[in-house]
């Protein structure tokens, strides 16, 4: 079995978090780069499988700029066997096209029977590249899941939904996308942080992979504008004169907030 996982560098949640207004990409010297978290999880997923099942090959796959091998590296501290990193300066500024494009040709390349990826990224929050993805390999997505099951052949998982749970399942090979509910990341540890520095990893440019950034042919989003967010009003106050519960609903009236 050969699982693939998507791990995002993305700037640390925790971090100053800014976009350049003159170039409408995220600043990423404003804070520190991080593994995204839900990417972590996706992960440990494929590690707690590859635990119980001897021979599984976990591999990440990770589209980012030159400077993130060492976010890279962590991932195979972690446990993964070997890291694909696709750097290209072509790629400054990718949008969500080019980015699944070049996944998608990654994946193939690397070779795959299941593709680990989180539901959405936070910083560019798109949501939509593991759909994209699954289109463009060809394969079936199971979008979502909160719970999943690996098995000789299959996928299967539980998708939380507004009227209660779906059960999901797919053949392989196949792509799934995991949320927030699956565990936790493990913590590398001195043994994992040494083996990772002698584990594989391979940097390819968009032109191993045979993709144009800039074919003509192809739907790219392009940024207009960018502005400073506007600074948050000041909140309304309400002193209390025995009638702060009137005044609260009737803010929440006129507010259609109630
Ligand atoms: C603030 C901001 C706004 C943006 N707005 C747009 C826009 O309006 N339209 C547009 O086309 N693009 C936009 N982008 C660019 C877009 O975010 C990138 O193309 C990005 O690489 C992929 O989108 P995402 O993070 O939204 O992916 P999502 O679909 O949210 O990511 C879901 C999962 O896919 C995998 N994944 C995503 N990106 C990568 C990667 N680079 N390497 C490995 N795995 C990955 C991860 O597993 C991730 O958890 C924006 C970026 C930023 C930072």
């Amino acid at each position: 079995m050969k699982i693939v996982v998507l791990v995002k560098e993305v700037p640390d949640t925790y971090g100053d978090r800014k976009l350049n207004l003159e170039t409408g990409l995220a600043d990423r010297a404003a804070s520190d780069a991080v593994i995204d978290e839900i990417g972590e999880r996706a992960l440990e997923l494929a590690l707690t499988y590859a635990d119980a099942h001897e021979g599984t090959d976990v591999a990440v796959l990770s589209v980012a700029p030159e400077g993130a091998t060492a976010t890279i590296r962590k991932a195979l501290a972690m446990g993964a066997g070997s890291a694909t990193h696709i750097s290209d300066e072509a790629l400054r500024g990718a949008d969500l096209g080019l980015t699944a494009d070049t996944l998608a040709a990654a994946v193939r390349r690397m070779g795959f029977d299941l593709v680990i990826t989180g539901n959405v990224s936070t910083d560019g929050s798109g949501g939509m590249i593991p759909a994209m993805l699954a289109e463009l390999l060809d394969v079936p997505h199971a979008t979502g899941l909160s719970a999943v099951d690996i098995s000789d052949g299959a996928v299967s998982g539980t998708r939380a939904v507004e009227s209660g749970v779906q059960q999901v399942s797919a053949d392989l090979p196949a792509v799934i996308s995991i949320t927030e509910a699956l565990p936790g990341p493990r913590f590398p540890n001195f043994k994992g942080i040494m083996a990772a520095k002698k584990k594989p990893l391979e940097v390819l440019t968009l032109a191993n992979l045979g993709i144009t950034a800039d074919d003509p042919d192809a739907a790219r989003s392009i940024m207009l504008t960018i502005a400073e967010k506007p600074p948050r009003a000041a909140g309304i106050k309400i002193l209390d004169e025995g009638d702060a519960g009137e005044k609260l609903a009737d803010f929440l009236i006129e507010n259609r907030l109630a």
